[in-house]
């Protein structure tokens, strides 16, 4: 089970972490095999321990690599849903389509500890992908599952809510909002 790497914590802005979470991740040779079929497995146990988690993309636990996990079932309901029997793993996920409106709702991010950003998202995707057992599978998501997985591949991208937010709410502590003012005037 690897840490989360956050972009600050309390006060202090973590250089070497926000480095590694924009750099664009790297697709998993198939057959999956050595290293990578481990790292799939250092996601899960990792997605697993963090039941605060709708989602975990592989570069936030420092793995530079095309893997996602998120909590597939039990979204209405999630103290009636175990997240070990509700979640599901994605290697290489493409966006093969999008379609309905688009949505403004408020996201949190592991990696970005204590703020909420408003993102637009589109509420359904198609996506293609290769599963653990390393079969190429494709699927529609919509709603909230469709947002999950928009913000997990943006992960793989590089890509933090901060680049996608309409607006943020930061918590009124003045240091972390000093950080945030450094952090924007550097962009
Ligand atoms: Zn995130």
């Amino acid at each position: 089970m690897n840490q989360v790497l956050t972009l600050w914590d309390n006060d202090t802005k973590n250089i070497f972490n926000e480095a590694f979470l924009r750099k664009r991740a790297t697709a998993v040779a198939l057959p999956i095999k050595g290293t990578d079929a481990e790292a799939i497995k250092t996601l899960i146990d990792s997605f697993l321990g963090r039941e605060d988690a709708l989602g975990l993309a592989a570069p936030q636990i420092g793995i530079g690599k095309q893997i996602i996990a998120f909590r597939s079932g039990g979204l209405d309901d999630p103290e009636q849903a175990p997240l070990k029997d509700n979640f599901d793993v994605l290697i290489n996920p493409r966006i093969t389509a999008r379609g309905g409106k688009k949505i403004l709702a408020w996201e949190g991010c592991l990696s970005c500890p204590e703020i909420q950003a408003e993102v637009e998202r589109d509420e359904e995707i198609k996506v293609s992908a290769i599963n653990r057992q390393g079969k190429a599978v494709s699927k529609k998501y919509r709603g909230l599952l469709a947002r999950i997985l928009q913000h997990e591949i943006d992960h793989l991208e590089g890509l933090l809510i901060l680049d996608r937010s309409v607006q943020i709410e930061i918590p009124k502590r003045k240091k972390l909002l000093s950080l945030f003012a450094n952090m924007n005037s550097e962009k």
